[in-house]
């Protein structure tokens, strides 16, 4: 009666079903990382980017060669969030009243129409809106979701702040980051508007928690400069030191996005009363801060325990009737839209891939140059792609995706189905060894869930057990 989630799995004892969580976790890890050389650094990719390893001493690196010095001067400090780049927008804003359709200028205007017709779908193409929108898929993304969902009149958000903000937004994106550029913004922004529409959920967000899921997916990494958060510790930078290490990234990004409120006809939130104001700020920062991918693990279990003690109304909709209930499901919901690549139409998902390899190539190249240890997965000499996307798949996306599946049963199914097949897809892209390590073995799909299953008998809801599970994995014939 009353109690929120959180409360609810403390008098009930779920942690310990987490526990046993943890355990097979770090036993299915150590066995994946004993298997092979790219198992191995499948496995350090994994626990280094989601486990919260609260933090092991570094060895000091070699002190920065010259180049490094300059970027290292490049980077923003705290001084330089509080005067923002100023940026003069080309195409869209004129005059400062006259807004263009879609919120860009482009003489390819037909083309982005037909595209942004898909942006109540799940697969949204991303790379063809850049394309055809003078790469500004940010801004005009935004736009026709703002114009969707009527939100510029619900806040009363002037048309021409509401571009000059996105546009101001969207330039605070790295456009040579390879992958976590405005794209990627653009991208979690439409998935989270998908999301929020989901049958499960109808009525049960206010319109001001949707503008703060839809704001917080679109500035949630805004100014990354293309490297990780360890890297960022490691190598001493001024991010780290600003934010002590904690968060430094996710931190960062939501001090420019709200920053860049205070910019010249930028205040998409000027009309809003102060209370929503504050009620908006408070939500974005925990959503954003939820994006951390090292507090994953942590997301996952609160939403373990929120399906197992889930409520739903005589309709079917999910009964979320206090604030921590309902920014838990947003936490996740955007969590989820970040890690949503492998969900999505293969072609896409592949664009995606590619993008973060090239990244995280990028970052082992300065760690190399550095004389640093080089991260696991950033070593283009060594790293695995399939294999990685396999071990991403089944040790993190999939058991979020699942939980996610459960909690809005049964909106999600086809979601789950893409998943799947898109794992199995790169499972049969492994190259072939002569010594057949893990992945190679063939029907281990989701093993570990399996086993899961199989251990914590604490699920509420039924499932099939881990016999009737396996043989459906080994009939698949997306496997065979
Ligand atoms: P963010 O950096 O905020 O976008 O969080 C997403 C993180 O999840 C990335 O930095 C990667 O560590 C990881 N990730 C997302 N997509 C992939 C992918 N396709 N392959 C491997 N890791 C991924
Ligand atoms: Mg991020
Ligand atoms: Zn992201």
């Amino acid at each position: 009666m009353g109690l929120c989630y959180s409360e609810k799995r403390r008098k009930f004892g779920v942690t310990k079903g987490w526990a046993e969580f943890k355990r097979m976790l770090n036993r299915e890890l150590t066995h994946l990382s004993e298997m092979s050389r790219s198992g191995n650094q499948v496995s350090e990719f994994i626990s280094n980017t989601f486990l919260d390893k609260h933090n092991e001493l570094e060895i000091p690196s070699p002190p920065p060669k010259s180049r490094e010095r300059k970027r290292r001067q490049q980077q923003p400090l705290m001084t330089q969030i509080s005067g923002t780049r100023k940026v003069t927008h080309g195409p869209g804003v004129s005059g400062g009243c006259s807004v263009a359709r879609f919120g860009v200028k482009t003489d390819l205007e037909d083309l982005l129409a037909k595209d942004l017709e898909n942006v109540n779908k799940w697969g949204l193409n991303i790379s063809r809106i850049a394309d055809h929108s003078h790469q500004r898929p940010l801004t005009c993304v935004m736009y026709a979701i703002f114009q969707e969902r009527d939100l510029m009149k619900t806040f009363k958000i002037p048309m021409d702040t509401f571009v000059t903000y996105m546009m101001t937004l969207e330039d605070h994106y790295h456009s040579d980051v390879a992958y976590h550029n405005s794209l990627h913004a653009a991208d979690v922004a439409q998935s989270t508007h998908i999301l929020l529409s989901t049958p499960a959920l109808e009525a049960v967000f206010t319109d001001l928690e949707i503008l703060a899921a839809i704001f917080a997916a679109a500035v949630h990494d805004v100014d990354h400069p293309g490297v990780s958060n360890q890297f960022l510790i490691n190598t001493n930078s001024e991010l780290a030191l600003m934010y002590n290490d904690e968060s430094v990234l996710e931190n960062h990004h939501l001090a420019v996005g709200f920053k860049l409120l205070q910019g010249e006809n930028c205040d998409i939130f000027q009309n809003l009363t102060k209370k929503q104001r504050q009620t908006l700020r408070r939500m974005v920062i925990e959503m954003v801060l939820a994006t951390d991918m090292s507090k994953h693990m942590s997301l996952l279990a609160d939403l373990k325990t929120m399906v197992e003690t889930k409520k739903v109304t005589s309709s079917g909709v999910l009964l979320l009737d206090n604030y921590t209930d309902r920014i838990q499901v947003l936490r996740a919901m955007v969590h989820c839209a970040d890690l949503s690549n492998p969900t999505k139409p293969l072609e896409l998902y592949r664009e995606w891939t590619d993008r973060i390899m090239d990244e995280f190539f990028h970052q082992g190249d300065r760690e190399r140059e550095r004389g640093m240890e080089i991260s696991p997965m950033c070593d283009k000499h060594t790293a695995s792609v399939e294999k990685s996307q396999v071990g991403f798949i089944d040790y993190i996306v999939h058991p979020l995706w699942e939980t996610w599946a459960d909690l809005v049963h049964p909106d999600a199914q086809d979601i789950l189905d893409t998943l799947e097949e898109n794992r199995n897809w790169y499972h049969r892209m492994i190259p072939r060894s002569p010594s057949p390590p893990f992945y190679e073995s063939g029907g281990d799909k989701f093993q570990f869930e399996m086993t899961l299953e199989g251990e914590d008998g604490e699920t509420a809801h039924a499932r099939q057990s881990p016999d009737e599970e396996c043989r459906d994995q080994t009939s698949s014939p997306a496997e065979t």
